[in-house]
């Protein structure tokens, strides 16, 4: 860490507290499929497969057959769920690596079954998923008079139903009032269906759902960014602070006490109104942070809040330390994180971008390493 010009802290012990807030509002007998899509949200799929492996998951969801792939590779034998359809060109490497398909078409059932024939060995599963509003994959629920029959029709030997979820659309928000009917919508779909839940897992619920409306949570939950530390519903009330799990970091590169007039950044659109002690700080939008918090955001440094100023550049950001006694270059520069008494969360960073946490921790860079604080062992990276 210390060698880096920026970096991101991945705290294990706070998604591990993450887990269990969400296990324990939806209740013990309540199976967890903790989704690691996306490079298991930006902060390391490996990291958080690893970190949640022995918490007992029923079994990981991923976006796309590369990610399914791997998480098998590093060894896990649970079930692996894709939650986007297949496409024609990745069914064959999610077939060989026995992941979980969600099935929004007949052709893609058949599709399926025809890859399970051709992998062969024990039976290929995959879950059903029921558009109940959002539109973008899943039968529809109002159609189910036809396709429920037609899916059952073409069942083969080579596959198994193992699980039926849909996705809620307006979890996040204050109102109420979407994410019920859809429930109530997947509920008359799923008695349409006459699914034996024996046979079938039923899942509904993203991070704000389980924490809002356990009540829905029925088989399985599909918790996501409040396993990652991000607030699914800042909007909403009652959803629990996650713990931050991503501290992003740089340094103090120049501290330098610029006169009165001097301009800085692209634009030159901060002028020094008096002589003021400028710190060029080594992160940018090129290491994921938002070029939009150019003036608006602020930074800590030895604990105290200070201001973005001008546009931030790509590997570059311009600080004012108006009142930093001392600040020095090599001091740590805290972006998104805790330093002292001071806090920069998240959502805090996406709020002020006009975006949400997803995408924040999602688009941090490549280039910026990701060093795994474990708690457990002392605080050591791993
Ligand atoms: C990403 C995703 C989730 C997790 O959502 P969060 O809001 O991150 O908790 C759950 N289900 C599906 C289908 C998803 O795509």
């Amino acid at each position: 860490m210390d060698d880096a010009r920026a970096w991101v802290e991945v705290s294990l012990d706070a998604v591990r507290a993450n887990y269990d807030t969400v296990q324990r509002a939806v209740g013990s007998r309540t199976a967890m499929i903790p989704m690691v899509k996306a490079n298991g949200y930006g902060l390391g799929l490996d990291t958080m497969v690893r970190v949640m492996e022995p918490l007992g998951p029923w079994g990981f969801g991923v976006a796309t057959a590369d990610e399914g792939a791997a998480v098998r590779r590093l060894g896990v034998t649970r079930p692996v769920l894709v939650v986007t359809p297949l496409t024609a060109q990745t069914v064959a490497l999610a077939a060989e690596s026995r992941l979980t398909a969600t099935i929004s078409s007949l052709d893609a059932l058949d599709a399926w079954s025809g890859e399970a024939v051709r992998v062969g060995a024990a039976p290929l599963d995959f879950h059903v998923e029921v558009d109940t509003g959002m539109g973008r994959s899943g039968f529809d629920w109002r159609e189910v008079a036809e396709w429920g029959p037609a899916l059952a029709s073409r069942l083969t030997q080579a596959v198994r139903w193992t699980g039926c979820y849909t996705h809620f659309h307006s979890a996040d928000s204050p109102d109420e009032g979407p994410t019920r009917l859809q429930w109530e919508r997947f509920r008359q779909t799923l008695v349409q269906l006459a699914v034996r839940t024996e046979d079938v897992l039923v899942h509904a619920c993203n991070s704000a759902a389980a924490l809002r409306w356990p009540e829905f949570a029925a088989d399985a939950v599909r918790p996501g960014i409040f396993l990652y530390g991000g607030n699914p519903a800042p909007r909403a009330t009652g959803v629990p602070e996650p713990r931050a799990v991503a501290t992003v970091r740089a340094r103090l590169g120049l501290v330098r006490d610029r006169l009165a007039g001097s301009t800085v950044g692209y634009g030159a659109t901060y002028v020094a109104p008096r002589q003021e002690r400028w710190g060029t700080v080594t992160i940018g939008y090129g290491d994921g942070f938002p070029r939009a918090l150019g003036g608006r955001g602020t930074a800590l440094i030895r604990g105290r809040r200070v201001p973005l100023i001008g546009r931030i550049s790509m590997d570059l950001i311009t600080v004012a330390l108006p009142d930093v006694p001392g600040a020095a270059a090599g001091d740590v520069v805290t972006l998104i994180g805790q330093d002292g008494d001071e806090r920069v969360t998240v959502d805090e960073v996406a709020g002020l971008a006009d975006t949400i946490g997803y995408e924040i921790l999602t688009g941090l860079g490549v280039r910026l390493p990701r060093i795994i604080r474990d708690e457990r062992d002392g605080g050591r990276g791993a």
